[in-house]
């Protein structure tokens, strides 16, 4: 049974690197030689024109030069990061390995060594490959491995279905699981470093009619807060945004749907009002940045102490600013808008498209009118849309159709950006994302408009007339500044209404 499964590994290592070789960067990777990518940390990225583009941090350009002269190569150099370059060699080197089907499994290994090793190395390549999740997928004849890089699925691997069982037990071991229970759903993490990165791996099982599917969430436990500058919020909304923070009691919320970013809108929030004679206190669900000197609580037990009995308990811990990870109840509301009446900072989320539905979502919970209009300082909606890669993207001339799209939303441009795809971005053209916002902010004649209980499209109306802009507004603002497409601009057009 044992060898069996090794020849399948192996038969299904050369597979590995399915879905990311694309043609345009394939060769060019492989044009310096490896003595050349280590001594000056460079890589092929892609192929222009028969110059080859060579990413390095600035530094290296002059080894980088003299080299190319000497070797009669045509090139052009971009800057890129550090961290950027190192994870891109890594990845180069791991599908370079996997290719050479020289992968460290061997059969003379015994036990689960070969599929525990097949483990690590799906995960360390989705670390590598920047993924947010990976999915083990069982249908009739294959396990698909799936992984979710910047918001999109993509196939990583397709491992033959009787693999299932044992890659399920291995990751069901290491994250503390029932491995005898394969029906029902069962949850669990555990951690594993990545190049030196320690990556914290939240997983959910699910039976389905061909077996177990794993979805593991990657995060990296290091990952930092950013700044409120850093957010991506246009120069109107950051002095919106900052103006509701610098308050000293009321209720700021964010709204999107899951994975829109709004864990890191709030702890940007957190972040710029956190100041060391000030009791800051969470309650998240999970905690995602660990940030010194604010006080921190995880939703362990969601039955017993979830997060109206944690906020209960952090009220009476002398809290100035509170964030509340979630708004999922009406008792959850009621007390955070007690706590802003009450000369609190309250920062929450909650689920809604769009920020006037945010602000419908407190009244269907049952808030009183007058006590949203005493509490709301302002909403934030928010969703995510891919970056542009910055090592590859080009400008283009506006096309016709692009141009009445443009005027649409009153503006216009003569050259807009897009990635034409990198060995950093997989051939994709996109690299990270980015947040686009709507900001609501709750004014004086605002609020005395929500006690007259106007229907949602008047009071959206309404706040549009008085400088609310919408997300595909914002989106297609980032997509003229060249941050994004306006292809991926345009995406946020359906989902936003
Ligand atoms: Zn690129």
């Amino acid at each position: 049974m044992l060898d069996e499964l090794i020849s399948e590994i192996e038969e299904i290592i050369p597979d590995a690197s399915d879905g990311l070789v694309n043609d345009l960067f394939e060769t060019a990777h492989a044009a310096l030689p490896a003595e050349i990518v280590a001594q000056f940390n460079c890589l092929g990225l892609r192929w222009d024109d028969g110059v080859l583009v060579v990413g390095a941090p600035e530094a290296n350009w002059p080894g980088i030069n003299e080299y190319a002269q000497k070797a009669n190569l045509r090139i052009s150099l971009v800057d890129v990061k550090e961290n950027d370059i190192n994870e891109a060699i890594s990845l180069v080197k791991s599908i370079a390995t996997s290719k050479d089907n020289t992968f460290d499994i061997t059969v003379t290994e015994v036990g689960e060594a070969p599929i525990s090793s097949l483990v690590q190395q799906i995960i360390e390549r989705s670390v590598l490959e920047r993924a947010s999740d990976v999915h083990f997928e069982p249908y009739t004849d294959d396990l698909l491995v799936r992984v979710r890089i910047d918001g999109r699925l993509r196939p990583l691997v397709t491992l033959p279905v009787r693999l299932g069982p044992a890659i399920s037990s291995r990751i069901k071991v290491l994250s503390d699981m029932n491995i005898v229970e394969r029906r029902r759903p069962q949850d669990g993490q555990f951690s594993t470093t990545v190049g030196g990165r320690l990556i914290d791996i939240r997983v959910a099982s699910v039976a389905t009619i061909h077996g177990e599917k794993l979805v593991l969430r990657l995060h990296d436990a290091r990952r930092q807060a950013v700044s409120l500058e850093d957010l991506g919020m246009s120069g109107t909304q950051l002095e919106l945004f900052s103006s509701m923070i610098r308050a000293t009691n009321g209720l700021i919320l964010v709204s999107g749907p899951t994975g829109s970013g709004k864990t890191t809108t709030l702890h940007g929030g957190i972040k710029a009002v956190t100041v060391p004679w000030k009791n800051v206190m969470t309650i998240e669900d999970p905690v995602e940045f660990v940030v010194q000197g604010i006080t921190q609580i995880p939703i362990i037990d969601p039955n017993n102490a979830g997060f109206a009995v944690q906020l209960r308990a952090v009220l009476r811990q002398d809290p100035d600013i509170i964030l509340v990870g979630e708004t999922r109840d009406s008792e959850t509301a009621i007390i955070s808008i007690q706590a802003a009446l009450t000369g609190h900072l309250v920062f929450s989320s909650i689920h809604a498209t769009d920020s006037v539905g945010a602000v419908y979502r407190l009244l269907q919970m049952g808030i009183e009118a007058h006590l949203v209009a005493s509490s709301l300082r302002g909403v934030i909606a928010q969703r995510l849309i891919r970056r542009n890669c910055r090592y590859c993207t080009k400008s283009y001339p506006v096309t016709g159709a692009e141009e009445k799209i443009l005027t649409l939303y009153g503006m216009e441009a003569t050259t807009l950006r897009k990635g034409v795809g990198c060995t950093l971005c997989g051939g994709s053209g996109f690299r990270d994302r980015i947040a686009t916002y709507q900001v609501l902010e709750m004014t004086e004649s605002l609020s005395d408009l929500i006690v007259s209980h106007p229907e949602p499209n008047e009071f959206r109306r309404y706040a549009q007339a008085t400088g609310m802009t919408s997300m595909d507004h914002e989106a297609v603002r980032l997509a003229v500044e060249g941050i994004t497409t306006l292809d991926e601009a345009l995406t946020l057009m359906v989902s936003s209404e």
